[in-house]
């Protein structure tokens, strides 16, 4: 699968798990450039859009961990992207960048359902430590500590080993990201996109393909104790087997 705009690289060693795909709708490609570059050095992928029509399909489309959205854009603005995605009951973390104070008050004062916001000038920094909290606010489950077990798979998040039926399985560091996500969410059945978004960081602007193979690989790894179910024109799902 050919992926564009997107980093890092699928097989890349990390320190700890992907933090999945970031969405930044930004208009002033200065900006955008900056905002990649420090995200990408923590990890985390990045889909950039320069107006609010293009952003607001990206957010619906590549289901991005957190969108860092800029309230000044051309056609639709971000107050406009904001209201139009919580009115479909898209709940993804929202970091406004505000140009001036009262753009502050205004974005606080419409109730938009923001999760934070920044003033610019900005520092790189600050919005990266930003996104963290907000990510990690809503990724809860996914930052599970524990073993998890599930049928006879276990799996460690922090020794990053995983035993199916106690014997010892060799996974890629991707596939152990994929199969440590489904099972910290039981039962959630995750699109090909989400998981793309959340596992790889990377935006479906091509193909899913890459996720199945991966869950095809993990699949025959875990051979007769496999947890992943297909769940037929929506996605894959960790349980344990009935
Ligand atoms: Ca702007």
């Amino acid at each position: 699968m050919q992926v564009i705009n997107s980093t890092p690289r699928p097989d890349a060693p990390r320190a700890e798990t992907l933090k999945g795909l970031v969405l930044v709708i930004e208009d002033e490609r200065a900006i955008s450039d900056l905002l990649r570059m420090y995200l990408s050095r923590e990890g985390f992928g990045v889909h950039v859009a320069s107006d609010g029509v293009t952003g607001l399909s990206f957010a619906r489309t590549l289901h991005p961990v957190a969108i860092i959205l800029d309230v000044g854009l051309p056609g639709i603005d971000g107050t406009e992207v904001c209201r139009q995605l919580r009115a479909e009951g898209d709940w993804t973390p929202i970091l406004f960048c505000t140009a001036r104070d009262d753009e502050v008050d205004r974005v606080l004062g419409l109730e938009l359902g923001a999760d934070d916001y920044i003033t610019k000038p900005f520092s790189p920094r600050e919005v990266v430590a930003r996104v963290k909290s907000v990510v990690r606010r809503s990724m809860r489950a996914a930052a599970s500590e524990g073993p998890i077990t599930m049928g006879k798979v276990e799996l460690d998040p922090v020794t990053r080993r995983v035993t199916a039926d106690s014997v010892p399985v060799a996974l890629t560091a991707t596939e152990f990201d994929l199969l440590a996500h489904l099972m910290a969410n039981p039962s959630r059945v995750f699109s090909r996109e989400q998981l793309l978004s959340e596992v790889w960081g990377y935006a479906a602007v091509v193909g899913t393909r890459t996720v199945d193979v991966h869950v095809a690989q993990v699949r025959s790894k875990l051979a007769d104790c496999d947890v992943i179910r297909t769940v037929r024109g929506v996605g894959y799902a960790a349980e344990p087997p009935r």
